[in-house]
């Protein structure tokens, strides 16, 4: 089935590898607001070459760039994938230059190869091998490209909620997803929702000698006492009301999980842990990678961190927090909660600055498009582990109600997202291209 359509890619990955590279070449850091416009002309030129019509959606942030053919088949197929990257610092811990892609055995280095610019080109290159061998479409094709996935899709409800019919669909690929630790393929069906928060301290005009801490108020310990109330030792989180309204993993959901094998012994090694938090094990473990909100301190600044001693007493502390959040929750419900939590704790001055947030969502592990994804799958790599959801975040949210996503894509468990030699193998990826063929033929007949 599609042959013509698997030989053109075989025979041209080199072609398709060089359109990545041109593409990663491109520091498109959301966070630094870098080279955003630049990349979404050159996403919007890759799908005019393939024959789409194409738009790019002017944001408050960067552009939003569509692409879509209609062939006049039963089913539509959608894509969303992101031409933004997490900036490469720390530079020097890289092999090879970040914006430079380069090959070593059979892995393509490079930022933005695995998240999420390999996604995206192997995407658009096989719907090239259709057009080049003029072979017909078996499913209608849209694109949603957007350029602020790793600064939280800030701007992208200005899009999506003006364009509901757009991104109305049978089916839809979401952008990441791979092998994971021993190489069998992942899907994922879910995203938990975030609510990203600072909590900040400032009670002195200026930083002083530390001699006058037997005088003066000091920051950096009043932060310590307000961050410690949000959570317990077991790690409950104390904030009234936070987990209202939590909806379950469902009966089907916790079947899906029950098969899978989380490698519980291998990753121990793998983070250097003796045993996981609360010691949770088995199913316990499961439930709560899966179906648990979370309160998480990312960054914690006050003071003097640099080398020796330098004592001050810091005017200013602040701490960065995530919140991962699962269904029947809400960043603007929980922020409030934290507000009234730290105003009852008699810390009114402790000031919440509002950074990022947005809901969880869900593809129903029982939708007949998770299995269209399966059976492809099968029919090129072999089984795929279904995963309710992931644990990390996406804005999801937007598009669940339209289109029913699932997330693969062609990263891997040593492919670095976000960190320095991010990486991908170049036979998934030629393979992954070979699975969208897939997915379009199952799609045309379910
Ligand atoms: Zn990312």
């Amino acid at each position: 089935m599609y042959e013509s359509v698997t030989n053109f890619i075989d025979d041209t990955l080199n072609k398709s590898i060089d359109a990545l590279k041109t593409l990663c070449r491109i520091p498109s850091v959301a966070a630094k607001n870098e080279g955003l416009e630049e990349t979404a002309k050159v996403v919007q030129n890759m799908l005019k070459d393939i024959g789409l019509e194409t738009e790019i959606h002017p944001t408050s942030g960067a552009p939003v760039v569509t692409g879509w053919l209609d062939v006049g088949a039963k089913r539509t197929l959608l894509f969303y994938d992101h031409y933004d990257v997490q900036p490469a610092e720390p530079f020097d811990l890289w092999d090879s230059p970040p914006f430079e892609p380069a090959i070593r055995d059979g892995r393509l280095f490079g930022r933005g190869v695995a998240d999420n610019k390999g996604d995206t080109t192997s995407r658009i290159w096989t719907l090239k091998a259709f057009k080049e061998t003029g072979t017909d479409l078996p499913v209608n094709i849209k694109f949603v490209v957007e350029g602020e996935e790793e600064i939280g899709s800030v701007n992208l409800p200005e899009y999506t909620e003006k364009n509901t019919d757009f991104i109305t669909a049978d089916g839809g690929i979401w952008e990441f997803g791979g092998a994971g630790i021993h190489g069998k393929q992942e899907a994922w069906l879910g995203l938990k929702g975030i609510f990203f928060v600072e909590l900040e301290v400032e009670w002195l005009s200026r930083d002083v000698h530390s001699s006058a801490a037997c005088v003066l108020p000091a920051a950096a310990s009043r932060l310590v006492w307000a961050v410690n109330s949000l959570k317990d030792e077991a790690s409950n989180i104390l904030i009234e009301g936070f987990y209202d309204g939590i909806k379950p993993l469902s009966e089907s959901e916790l079947e899906v999980i029950g098969n899978i094998d989380m490698n519980e012994d291998e990753l121990k090694k793998v983070f250097g842990i003796e045993e996981y938090l609360n010691g949770l094990t088995g199913d316990a473990l499961k439930k709560a990678y899966y179906g648990d909100p979370t309160c998480n301190i990312c960054g914690l600044t006050s003071g003097y961190q640099g080398k020796g001693s330098m004592t001050v007493l810091p005017a200013k502390a602040s701490c960065k927090i995530d919140f991962r959040l699962v269904e029947g929750m809400h960043p603007d419900d929980i922020h409030k909660k934290l507000r009234k939590h730290l105003d009852d704790k008699g810390f009114t001055d402790v000031k919440i600055p509002y950074l990022e947030g947005y809901p969880a969502a869900k593809t129903p592990v029982d939708h007949p498009f998770v299995k269209v994804v399966e059976a492809a799958n099968q029919r090129i790599f072999g089984d795929l582990v279904v995963h309710p959801t992931s644990p990390g975040s996406g804005p999801l949210y937007l598009f669940n109600k339209y289109v029913p996503m699932v997330s693969i894509g062609c990263g891997d468990y040593e492919s670095k997202a976000h960190s320095p030699n991010e990486s991908i193998v170049v036979e998934n990826y030629r393979k992954a291209m070979h699975r969208i063929v897939a997915v379009m033929d199952e799609m045309s007949t379910w």
